[in-house]
């Protein structure tokens, strides 16, 4: 014979299905156990449940975030070793990684020699942002305009700007690496016009902005590109030797080598 609990958690499972929130059907039991034992009322009893299911479903939709993001590898603050770069303020990037910055629109910049964290930093700020229902999208400043000149040649760029819009945070890595033609210099002068105080970029760069011109190739496109990025932006300069070298000797590198070669 069903006692009348049972039949209550039969009915709490066709409801917890039919809210589409299924797990609710196992928290239900266990936070009842948990509730006789320490007598908590009704009201204590739903929220607990309501409480686990929130957590749940937001713990999904970040991991969901998180894998649609396309990060290369998902890096936090926490493993970012601030003694090693001192022109990283822990502060501030602890506030940025707050998201404020991003109900704004405003934009943040990293720029600095390679192996210095950038992109370590600007991932880290992004993965905090998908802990906080962001929708990121990261790419390359080439994985980006590749993706826009696909869209270009099939006739869908305005659709792909705007699918890109939909992204509240968008990470531009590697900006200067490699050189842009006119063609590519316009699409991406177009991303980033498109986001203008609309929605937030986290962009990385190798070269300071007085050489953005030989990025774009056009001095006039690159500063029309700088003013939109730098309105409302936090720029963070990283300086000194790159971390991937720190336990190496210069002169065990290839290159190196290859340098006292040629001497
Ligand atoms: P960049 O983008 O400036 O070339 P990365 O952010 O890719 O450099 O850093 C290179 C590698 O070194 C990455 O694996 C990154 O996690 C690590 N790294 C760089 N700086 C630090 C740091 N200060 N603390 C911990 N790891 C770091
Ligand atoms: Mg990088």
């Amino acid at each position: 014979m069903p006692t009348a609990a049972d039949e209550t958690f039969t009915r709490i499972d066709y409801l917890a299905r039919v809210m589409k929130a299924p797990r609710i059907r196992e928290s239900a039991r266990r936070l009842a156990d948990q509730a006789a034992a320490h007598s908590w009322t009704g009201p204590q009893y739903l929220q607990a449940v309501l409480e686990a299911e929130v957590a749940a479903r937001e713990a999904s939709g970040a991991k969901q975030r998180l894998r649609a993001a396309g990060f290369p590898a998902v890096k936090t603050l926490e493993e970012f070793n601030f003694d090693h770069q001192p022109a990283a303020d822990r502060a501030q990037l602890h506030r940025l990684a707050a998201g404020g910055y991003l109900s704004e629109a405003g934009n943040v910049v990293l720029l600095g020699p390679p192996g210095t964290g950038k992109t370590h930093l600007a991932t880290a700020l992004a993965v905090a942002a998908c802990h906080q229902q962001i929708r990121v999208g990261f790419d390359t400043a080439a994985g980006w305009v590749t993706r826009l000149q696909q869209a270009h040649r099939t006739g869908r760029l305005d659709a792909e700007l705007r699918k890109l819009a939909r992204l509240q945070l968008l990470v531009i890595d590697e900006v200067g690496y490699l050189p842009f033609d006119a063609d590519a210099a316009n699409l991406f002068f177009q991303l980033v016009a498109s986001r203008y105080e609309n929605s937030s970029i986290i962009l990385t760069g190798n070269l300071p902005f007085s050489r953005w011109g030989e990025v774009f190739g056009d001095q006039a496109v690159a500063s029309a590109m700088i003013d939109r990025i730098v309105h409302h932006a936090e720029v963070i300069t990283l300086k000194g030797a790159s971390y991937r070298l720190r336990n190496t000797t210069m002169t065990t590198l290839p290159s190196a080598r290859l340098e006292q070669q040629a001497d």
